[in-house]
């Protein structure tokens, strides 16, 4: 399949202070088809809503090179960035914070459609109307506010909001880890649903493997900035390879009886601090099964098995 979109040795970096420099995104390479959902996964400070931001233009790329659609986005043409910033479309984690209070839903759902000019008057209202019915609110809920609903209904307007402007690329920022769990399973099969009848792609980004293994066709797991593994959604929770993702999915023994039956691998301590990584492989401070050369020399990320990527001594050849 074509890839939408394709990331090569992207870095984004902060400057704190003068000797302090958080790499959030070092040096990722990975793409993603058209059609498909790349689960994104990692713990918090990992790097991933950072990467999701860079794509989306959100924050600018310390290096590296973002490609959409086949062209750089670097070079693209005023009208050309235009239109990529119509196609790409971001939801949030928090749809309290990402709506504005003093809004009405419909002109929340409307603001794309009118940055871009273009819908107006009854055909403006007629598309605020489909779209409210679309993620499976009411018409007359235009005239709201963002605190007369829940969450579940929050994010449904947040994803109301995104869709208004007809997307081709969403990154979706953690977009159920705020809601109750009885309320993220409506959400998700609401996406997954989007994605088929609007034809979406995205980038699906969650704390934990098990809020992306039914939605996503494949999946990447970050570690401090880096990614360290990269497969098909099912092998990866088959056969995982790396240390790291083994560790998060026997946290998960129930969905996993493969794992289950494996040695149980705890992850100690909390990640160090981003603006200090340790020397060679990220992980090794917290990996059972560093070795001396993880301390001194970084791995590379390699296709270890057909379409199986990671980065990890353990399968240097
Ligand atoms: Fe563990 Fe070494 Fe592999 Fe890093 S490179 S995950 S420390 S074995
Ligand atoms: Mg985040």
């Amino acid at each position: 399949p074509k890839n939408l979109v394709e990331i090569k040795t992207l870095k984004k970096y902060f400057h704190l202070g003068k000797d302090v420099t958080v790499k959030s995104v070092d040096d990722i390479s990975f793409t993603i088809r058209s059609g498909e959902t790349f689960g994104l996964v990692g713990e918090s400070g990992s790097g991933k809503s950072t990467l999701g931001k860079t794509i989306v233009g959100l924050h600018q790329a310390s290096g590296g090179e973002i490609i959409y659609n086949g062209k750089k986005v670097a070079e693209l043409s005023k009208e050309e960035q235009r239109v990529a910033n119509k196609e790409m479309q971001i939801i949030f984690q928090d749809p309290h914070a990402s709506l504005n209070p003093r809004m009405r839903v419909g002109d929340i759902i409307a603001e794309g459609i009118d940055a871009y000019k273009l819908l107006k008057g009854k055909q403006r209202e007629r598309r605020i109307y489909e779209l409210l019915e679309r993620v499976g609110l009411l018409p007359e809920h235009a005239k709201r506010y963002p605190h007369e609903f829940s969450g579940g209904q929050r994010q449904r307007i947040g994803i109301a909001r995104a869709l208004a402007v007809e997307p081709k690329f969403i990154v979706a920022d953690e977009p159920i880890s705020a809601l109750d769990v009885s309320i993220q399973a409506q959400v998700v099969n609401l996406m997954e649903d989007l994605a088929k009848t609007e034809g979406l792609t995205y980038l699906f980004i969650a704390h934990d493997l098990g809020m992306v293994k039914h939605i996503s066709d494949r999946i990447g797991v970050m570690y401090l900035g880096k990614m360290m593994e990269l497969s098909d959604s099912d092998d990866m929770f088959q056969n995982p390879l790396h240390p790291y993702t083994q560790a998060l999915l026997s946290a998960i023994p129930k969905t996993n009886p493969k794992m289950a039956k494996r040695e149980r691998i705890m992850l100690q301590g909390d990640p160090p601090s981003p603006t200090d990584p340790p020397s060679g492989c990220r992980f090794r401070t917290r990996c059972p099964l560093a070795m001396e050369v993880c301390a001194k020399v970084e791995p590379s990320f390699k296709e270890v098995e057909p379409n199986h990527w990671t980065a990890c001594h353990l399968y240097d050849a």
